[in-house]
This record gives C-alpha cells, sequence and structure tokens, in this order.
C-alpha cells in the first residue's frame, strides 16, 4: 500500500487523554482509581444552561448554522469579551468551533505556512506541540522552569525569534502550571511581538479560574497593535463546566476570522447547533453558580499545595489560576516505589497509578522533565485520599 501522510503519522496520542482512558478502564475492571489525570471541572453544567441545550432540540434548533456559529452566541461572546476584558470585537470577528482545542488548530491553520516556526512556552499543554506540527510548522521551545515560576521572559522571546517565527502560544492561565502573567509581564511580551511581528495565539480558557485576588489581563487589551496580531481563543469548557459540549471560538482581525470560517465551512461545517444555544445561555444567563465553582477550586487549591508540601519528598509552588498543580518529584528518582525503580516521571506516574490507584500526568509529554501534573478538578474527598495515598506510597 502507499505510505500514509508523514504529518498525520508523526502525531502523538495525547498523553492527558491516554492517561483518563486507563484510568477510566481500570475503574470500570472494579478498581479504585482515584482520577487526577484530565482537566475538566468535576461539577455538572449547570441545569439551566442544560435546559436551553433540550429546548433547542424541542424547538427544532437542529439545522445546519453558519460556519462561524449562530450570531447570537457570537454577540453574546463580543459583549462578555467587552464586560470581562475591556475589549471591542464585532461579532463578525469571533468564529466559533468545536472546543477550544480545535480553534486552536483553526488558528494555526490560518497562519501557518510550511517551516514556519511556533513559539511554545515549556511547559505547554501537550496538544499545542502536535499540533503545530499538524499545521504544518515548527515547534519552537522556550523553557520557563520553577525557578522562574514557569513563566518566560520577554527577553526569552526575543532572542528565540528568527526570520521564520510566525507566532508564539501563550496560554494565560496556564495548562500544566496554572500560572497567571501579570499585566506588566504580558505588557513586556507583547512589545516583542509588535516590534518582530509575529502573531500571538492567546489561549485564555481559565480566565474565569483566577485566585488570591489577581486580576485576569487580556494580552490583546494591550493595545490595537497587539490586538490585530492577536488570535484569542476561549469557549465555555471550563468556566462552565461544558467539556462535553464542545464549543470554543477564536476572536480575530477580520482577515483571519473569515479565513477561519471558510475553513470550519470545509471541514465540519459548524459546531453542534444545540451545543451553541446551550452556550449562549451559559453566557447570557446567570453568572452566580460560576463564581461557586470559582471559589471551590480555590479552596481545593489552598489544600493540595500546603498538603503536598508538607509530604517529604515532592513539593509545589503556589499556582493563581486554572487548576492544575505541577508536583516537583526530582528527589524522587533513583528511589523504589512500589516494587519500580523511579527513574522519571513517566515511571513515577505509572508506579502511582498502578499500586496507589492515584492518576497523574506526567509532565514529559509537556515538555519538562520531573514534574507530574495534578489537576485539583475532584471533589475534596478525592483530593485528601489522594494525598493520603501520596504521603502513604512514598512513605514505603
Ligand atoms: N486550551 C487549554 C490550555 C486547555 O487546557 C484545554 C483543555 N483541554 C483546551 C484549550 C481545550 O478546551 P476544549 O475542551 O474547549 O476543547
Ligand atoms: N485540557 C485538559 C487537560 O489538559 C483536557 C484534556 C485534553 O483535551 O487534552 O487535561
Amino acid at each position: 500500500m502507499k505510505p500514509v501522510s508523514k504529518i498525520a503519522e508523526a502525531v502523538r496520542a495525547s498523553t492527558t487523554l491516554a492517561v483518563d482512558s486507563l484510568a477510566k478502564q481500570m475503574k470500570a475492571d472494579g478498581l479504585d482509581v482515584i482520577r487526577f489525570g484530565t482537566g475538566e471541572p468535576d461539577f455538572k453544567t449547570p441545569d439551566n444552561i442544560s435546559m436551553a441545550g433540550i429546548a433547542a432540540i424541542c424547538e427544532g434548533k437542529t439545522k445546519y448554522t453558519p460556519a462561524a456559529g449562530i450570531i447570537p452566541l457570537r454577540k453574546a461572546i463580543a459583549k462578555q469579551l467587552k464586560d470581562d476584558c475591556g475589549l471591542d470585537y464585532d461579532y463578525t470577528q469571533i468564529v466559533i468551533a468545536s472546543g477550544a482545542k480545535h480553534s486552536v488548530y483553526i488558528a494555526l491553520a490560518a497562519i501557518t505556512n510550511p517551516g514556519d516556526e511556533i513559539i511554545l512556552a515549556a511547559p505547554f499543554w501537550v496538544s499545542y506541540y502536535e499540533m503545530v506540527k499538524m499545521a504544518g510548522g515548527t515547534p519552537v521551545i522556550i523553557e520557563a522552569g520553577e525557578k522562574q515560576n514557569f513563566k518566560i521572559t520577554a527577553e526569552q522571546l526575543e532572542t528565540a525569534i528568527t526570520e521564520n517565527t510566525k507566532a508564539i502560544i501563550l496560554n494565560n492561565p496556564s495548562n500544566p502550571t496554572g500560572m497567571i502573567y501579570n499585566k506588566e509581564e504580558l505588557k513586556a511580551i507583547a512589545d516583542v511581538c509588535v516590534k518582530n511581528d509575529i502573531y500571538i495565539i492567546a489561549d485564555e480558557i481559565y480566565y474565569k479560574l483566577v485566585y488570591d485576588g489577581i486580576e485576569f489581563t487580556s494580552i490583546a487589551s494591550l493595545g490595537e497593535e497587539v490586538k490585530e496580531r492577536t488570535l484569542l481563543i476561549n469557549g465555555v469548557s471550563k468556566s462552565y463546566a461544558m467539556t462535553g459540549w464542545r464549543v470554543g471560538y477564536c476572536a480575530a482581525n477580520k482577515q483571519l476570522a473569515k479565513i477561519m470560517s471558510n475553513f470550519l465551512s470545509h471541514s465540519t461545517g459548524a459546531p453542534s447547533t444545540i451545543s451553541q444555544w446551550a452556550s449562549v445561555e451559559a453566557i447570557n444567563g446567570p453568572q452566580e453558580g460560576i463564581e461557586e465553582m470559582r471559589k471551590a477550586f480555590e479552596e481545593r487549591r489552598n489544600y493540595i499545595v500546603e498538603r503536598m508540601n508538607s509530604i517529604p519528598g515532592v513539593s509545589c509552588i503556589v499556582p493563581n489560576g486554572a487548576f492544575y498543580v505541577m508536583m516537583n518529584m526530582e528527589k524522587l528518582v533513583g528511589r523504589t516505589l512500589g516494587g519500580k525503580l523511579i527513574e522519571n516521571d513517566d515511571d513515577f506516574a505509572v508506579a502511582f497509578l498502578e499500586k496507589a490507584l492515584v492518576a497523574t500526568v506526567p509532565c514529559s509529554g509537556f515538555g519538562i522533565k520531573n514534574f507530574v501534573r495534578w489537576s485539583y478538578a475532584s471533589s475534596m474527598e478525592n483530593i485528601k485520599e489522594g494525598l493520603d495515598r501520596l504521603e502513604k506510597f512514598l512513605a514505603e
């Protein structure tokens, strides 16, 4: 047979999703596995949103929609971006896709030519790396370790830029680190992007999940020149506990919005109509439940950070957003745990899952070694039990 596509063949499976399916399989086999793998809110989608989805079905809102999405949703998003981030977008600049993951891919497809370099800040969300390659680009990594709070500096960015650089993907608040860039840090990065004329794919999907009284700044709000170059990614998955509904979006300049819309019209057609109507309710409806979820995440964050730092052999710095903690397990390298020699984070995550029945994500796939990501989008009860198991596992 003829060879398959080289680009497609090189795509690796998502580690975040792989860990989760293994943990789910173990659970289905009757094992008492606790899952801190995949990052998705454990809360149920609020009832008013689900009811809007049901109403859409009953009212026959079940037909094709324009490729870029229904106008009420695009208008609701434009208003939310104005209210929450001070951003002025016309609804025609908002392009809906089937989840923010899809929006990142469409954004990359809209700007990437073969050989273009796309800068990623490591640790990065595993899908960025693969999506850059899927779009025909070359990922270029800037390392931002724990010592620099997992955040890149403008100087690092300047050094990484070449004549082939097309864009940087900046995820703020970050998955997997939970770190947040403040306004000054963003301004310095944005200045470098404008000076060097590179695009910014700004993934702000966790923007509502910020703690410690921090005020979130969208990079696109830092001036017209930055906004013109920004492909702003967001969606309803994390803020409204709607991961399975598959609705995300990209806000961009009109030329890019048109390109993305054309691209979608020949690939997915449009996202699910029912999910789009439910998302209108998510954004336009009552927001109190959302704040309750945020507060619950903050409480869990406080607990997990304190507990983790009290267990000998592991540690973490304090994340201010999203729902992830990066557990530093460097000191465990060379030890035998659960009968297995631990040489790296992959070994640890496998042993921890197999022996202690706790699912976490090893961070080597995120471009950093000797860290394991815990998603604390799980009940407090589970978090306590998970840390009890960690303590016991390490005390062997
Ligand atoms: N960006 C980041 C940083 C994420 O963590 C996720 C979660 N998978 C996504 C995008 C994708 O979100 P969605 O479920 O809307 O595709
Ligand atoms: N963003 C989540 C995670 O990192 C969901 C899984 C995925 O889509 O990769 O776990």
